[in-house]
């Protein structure tokens, strides 16, 4: 059974339809009664059945929204910010680099949960994945155990439960309600920042269900100690267990999400238009997604193929404004004040570790964020060769993994260079 606070609704999905008449039946007064603390007025409750039992049932379905009177079944499929998305699974998740780590614990713990690690927080920037890999979670233990009691909210959501508890005095209920899951997804909790009262409730919910080995998964902008406004006590518990980063996406990953996603709406590209796409979309992947959205709605109305041409015409807004973006001067200048050496030994054939590494670092970062090719690169590094770049590009690569110092000197570069 998975409880939803959907608006002013609580939907509730059943994994089959004979739980849903089971909690129709005997518990919908009770449920009711309980919900009471998270709405500022006696909720809709809306029954439901779990998609994949849909298909077998649908005769079953059409019953219990009939026979749910206080609940009508909402026409529209919600699109609301606590909901469990089916089709955010782990099946759709691409994996490379910027995710794997955060990919791995978060199957196993949606595998084992409340074994592994506890809780898991995931942190990294926007559009990045962190609700995708919350969700796959919620997901895949519901579906390996339907009587699992699941709990996807936002932290906004959580926020406004912790209100209404507060104006209702309905605290007990509140707590229940949550110490009673077997697993809690909570997005973004940068948003309890300043709200001590609810970071209080949170820090008891927290305490509670890892003490009795529920799952706890929380996804939030930033590394834990770096979330300001939010009690040392509180951030420390987010690390007892694992935290782990998603990056953004390198090149390469970015043209397979791409390759991905286009074949998955139907409308498969070629590698190159993948390259020119990712190429010029480098924030994340929501606007990757977007990005592909235009092109594969410019060539329908167009009626024509999908082309790096047509890829041009569909996003020249978006690469107007990018042209006046990240020069390869900006690039060399930003990298050599970084590292408080000279431009002219960035380009000169010096190899001295202290020139040559951050010579590699502002390479990559061309390669990231340039249209230029290899040779152009190189050229414009002291006349070096393609292959000198490309090597510079996989070192830094494999740097980036095993070096974390590294690693952040290299996001922060990007970051800034980027604006
Ligand atoms: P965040 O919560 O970190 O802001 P989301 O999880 O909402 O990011 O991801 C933004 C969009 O990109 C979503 O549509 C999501 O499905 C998609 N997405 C993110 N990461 C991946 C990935 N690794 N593979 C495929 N799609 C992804
Ligand atoms: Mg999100």
């Amino acid at each position: 059974m998975i409880f939803e606070i959907d608006g002013d609704k609580l939907v509730l999905t059943a994994p089959n339809s004979f739980t849903l008449r089971i909690v129709q039946e005997r518990f919908l007064p009770e449920i009711s009664k309980r919900a009471l603390p998270f709405f500022s007025s006696p909720p809709q409750i809306e029954l439901r059945i779990e998609k994949r039992a849909v298909k077998s049932n649908t005769k079953a379905v059409a019953l219990a929204t009939m026979e749910s009177k206080p609940a009508p079944v909402a026409a529209k499929p919600a699109k609301s910010p606590n909901k469990l998305n089916p089709a955010l699974v782990f099946d759709t998740f691409v994996t490379g680099k910027a995710n794997q780590l955060a990919h791995a614990a978060a199957i196993q713990v949606a595998e084992t949960p409340g074994v592994a690690y506890n809780p898991l927080f995931i942190y990294g920037g926007v559009g990045l994945g962190k609700t995708h890999l919350l969700q796959s979670i919620g997901n895949l233990v519901t579906k390996q155990n339907p009587q699992a009691k699941v709990c996807y909210i936002h932290a906004t959501n959580y926020i406004s439960g912790v209100v209404r508890a507060f104006q209702t005095k309905n605290f007990d209920e509140f707590k229940q309600f949550y110490n009673s899951l077997d697993l809690l997804l909570i997005d973004d909790i940068q948003f309890i920042a300043d709200k001590p009262g609810t970071q209080q409730e949170f820090f008891y919910t927290l305490n509670s269900l890892i003490d009795t080995n529920k799952q706890v998964v929380i996804t939030c902008d930033t590394f834990p100690k770096e979330i300001s406004g939010i009690e040392p006590r509180l951030t420390s518990r987010f690390t007892c267990g694992l935290t782990v980063a998603i990056e953004p996406p390198g090149l390469e990953m970015r043209v397979a999400i791409l390759l991905q996603k286009a074949a998955a709406s139907g409308s498969p590209i070629s590698e190159d238009v993948a390259f020119f796409i990712a190429k010029h979309v480098r924030s994340n992947i929501r606007e990757l997604e977007g990005a592909l959205n235009r092109i594969e709605a410019y060539a329908r109305f167009h009626k024509r193929q999908i082309s790096i041409e047509l890829a041009k015409e569909a996003l020249r807004d978006l690469l107007a404004a990018q042209n006046k973006q990240v020069s390869m001067e900006n690039i060399q200048k930003t990298v050599a004040d970084f590292y408080r050496i000279k431009i002219v030994d960035l380009l000169s054939k010096k190899r001295s570790r202290v020139i040559a590494r951050p010579r590699q670092i502002a390479m990559t970062l061309a390669r990231e964020l340039t249209q230029l090719s290899l040779p152009e690169i190189g050229n414009a590094f002291g006349g070096r060769d393609h292959s000198t770049v490309l090597h510079a590009c996989k070192t830094i690569e494999s740097l980036r993994n095993a070096d974390s110092a590294l690693n952040a000197d290299f996001n922060l570069l990007n970051q800034t260079l980027r604006g």
